[in-house]
């Protein structure tokens, strides 16, 4: 670098904070910084850790004037006002100070490189300065060996040493060491401070760049000034002396266009696959990446499923005030369970798109098949589309008349009495008493239930799978055992029914006319359900978008529901509000 005033220097270099007080974004920090230096408390180590681009060295060196700073005239102390001009603030600054280390933890991870810079000069006296001062950047790459050797000082380092660690993962660093150092967690820049940021430096640049194009590049640089600051160095150049507008950032950066992007998503929530298709292929003629189009999409299904969560979310300064409306409008139309199918299957479209020979053939499979999931209604509603259905033609094997017949597109055996049962013709009268211990036993169903109630399951399973009912009345159970029945099926029901209802039950067998056992009826039931739902013209549907879908279970509309109260969250106290602060 040379200081001739023709030389260019990059904006993240020229505005590189030089005292606390350019630091933006970090004020928690900069204001326990100032409390300990006025206390004269000042730490003997410091942990910075933040992402990348926060300012950690750059804080780590601020700090370092501060502890060093002598004031212009000499005679200052320890400040969070580094005066800059003397001249260890200036040889800070140019990395030249002869007290003040700088070491790479990621390059420099070897005991070796801890002992020749750190171990054997730590005892010796700073040579010009108050401190010695230690940096020591990206320290969770130390080797272990490393640690240890740095720990011997950390724990009773001479009176004139400071260590200052800097770190992108403080997971890495070991707790004997957390557990010496003051740790300060430098914040990602939030987007309203970094616009304003970004804007006052345009400014003094004498550079015009539209708020949108300041917007994306805040959203494009994720919390980190110097990012931002490299981008808008570019998209200057881009602009090339004349506003730099949102446009030649978004061709800069491969964005898509967020705006146009909101009419695709509307178009595949609509279920609108032509539509849909001719925008993505408009959007492709301006030059529009498919994938930064899949990838946008992806990224406003996030935001949208915030926005729904947290309405707060919409008021995303990166956002224009018309794409806060079309997300909030959105979040208000779209479910939940849309928008994470929506997501799902973006995210693997993504994978698609960025292997597939051509990618914007990929990019439309996928809208397609997005068009054609985002139309589905959720499964409840299928199913209670289902339900009102024309009945699913009747179960292969017959059933007797005693049995109750299977409703169709309902789930379980609903008990249901049996029209003049308790008169059936062939049976015998039944004694007065016993037809009182016998009155909620109108069906056989009930029978069940009772082998169900009482827990035997061995007996539930042999009726369930043995047993075809060829007549029951109260009390008389006249059944064809199927082969599976074992011989003393007979004599154990009667024997437990007695035991179980106070009432002698008879049970006997018939050679022949009986109908389908309970377990098969269940399973021509779901049979049924099955082939009325494969009918159905929605899973036609499906079928043509997944030749490969199989139906995998069937969950009725009664089911559904009652699960969903299951799982539904208790009522939360209304003044409870999960962001306040404490
Ligand atoms: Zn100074």
């Amino acid at each position: 670098m040379t200081d001739a005033p023709a030389a260019y220097q990059v904006l993240a270099r020229k505005y590189r904070p030089a005292t606390f007080a350019d630091l933006i974004g970090q004020d928690a920090m900069v204001r326990t910084l100032k409390n300990a230096f006025e206390a004269d408390r000042i730490a003997q180590a410091f942990l910075l850790t933040g992402i990348r681009g926060t300012g950690k060295t750059t804080t780590a060196r601020i700090i370092a004037k501060g502890m060093n700073c002598i004031g212009p005239d000499g005679t200052g102390g320890p400040t969070t006002q580094p005066c800059g001009v003397c001249e260890p603030c200036r040889a800070i600054a140019e990395s030249r100070h002869v007290d003040v280390l700088e070491m790479d933890g990621a390059s420099q991870t070897g005991v070796g490189d801890i002992r020749e810079n750190v171990l054997n000069s730590v005892q010796y006296a700073p040579s010009s300065a108050r401190y010695k001062i230690y940096i020591i950047d990206e320290v969770h790459m130390l080797s272990t060996s490393a640690f240890n050797a740095l720990l011997k000082t950390l724990e009773e380092p001479p009176a004139h040493v400071k260590f200052i660690f800097a770190t992108t993962e403080i997971r890495k660093v070991p707790v004997t060491v957390l557990s010496r150092c003051q740790r300060f967690d430098l914040r990602r820049i939030e987007p309203e401070t970094m616009i304003a940021h970004l804007k006052g430096i345009a400014g003094r640049e004498g550079a015009v760049v539209a708020d949108d194009a300041l917007a994306i590049l805040t959203r494009a640089a994720e919390g980190s000034v110097r990012d931002a600051l490299s981008l808008m160095d570019q998209a200057i150049a881009h602009g090339a002396g004349g506003e730099t507008g949102a446009e030649e950032v978004r061709a800069m950066l491969g964005l898509a266009d967020r705006g146009r992007v909101l009419d695709l998503m509307d178009l595949v929530m609509q279920g609108d696959a032509k539509s849909a298709l001719s925008e993505i292929g408009a959007q492709y003629a301006d030059g529009a990446d498919p994938l930064a189009v899949l990838r946008e999409l992806a990224e406003i299904t996030h935001w949208i499923s915030v926005i729904k969560i947290s309405p707060d979310a919409a008021d995303d300064p990166t956002a224009g005030p018309d794409e806060r409306a079309r997300g909030r409008d959105m979040a208000d139309r779209l479910a939940m369970r849309s928008l994470t199918r929506m997501w799902q299957m973006l995210l693997k479209a993504l994978e698609e798109v960025a292997v597939a020979p051509n990618a914007m053939m990929a990019a439309e499979m996928a809208i397609i098949r997005l068009t054609h999931v985002a139309d589905l209604p959720p499964p409840e509603e299928l199913v209670r589309r289902l339900s009102d259905a024309p009945p699913a033609p009747p179960a292969p094997s017959g059933t007797s008349g005693a049995t109750p017949s299977p409703s169709p597109g309902g789930g379980s055996m609903q008990a249901r009495p049996v029209p003049g049962g308790r008169t059936g013709g062939a049976a015998p009268a039944v004694a007065a008493a016993s037809e009182t211990a016998l009155a909620r036993f109108h069906a056989f169903d009930q029978v069940v239930e009772l082998i169900r109630a009482n827990r035997d399951a061995k007996l539930l399973i042999d009726v369930e799978t043995g047993l075809r009912l060829v007549r029951y009345v109260p009390g008389r159970i006249e059944f064809q055992p199927a082969e599976s029945a074992p011989r003393d099926l007979a004599a154990r029901l009667a024997q437990r029914l007695q035991t179980w209802t106070g009432v002698r039950w008879a049970v006997s067998i018939a050679g022949e006319g009986g109908g389908a056992t309970i377990a098969e009826t269940r399973d021509a039931e779901s049979d049924a359900l099955r082939q009325a739902a494969e009918a159905h013209p929605m899973m036609q549907a499906v079928r043509n978008a997944f030749p490969k879908a199989r139906i995998l279970g069937i969950r009725t509309h009664d089911e559904v529901a009652a699960e969903a109260a299951a799982e539904a969250l208790p009522e939360v106290d209304e003044e409870w509000d999960p962001f306040a602060e404490e």
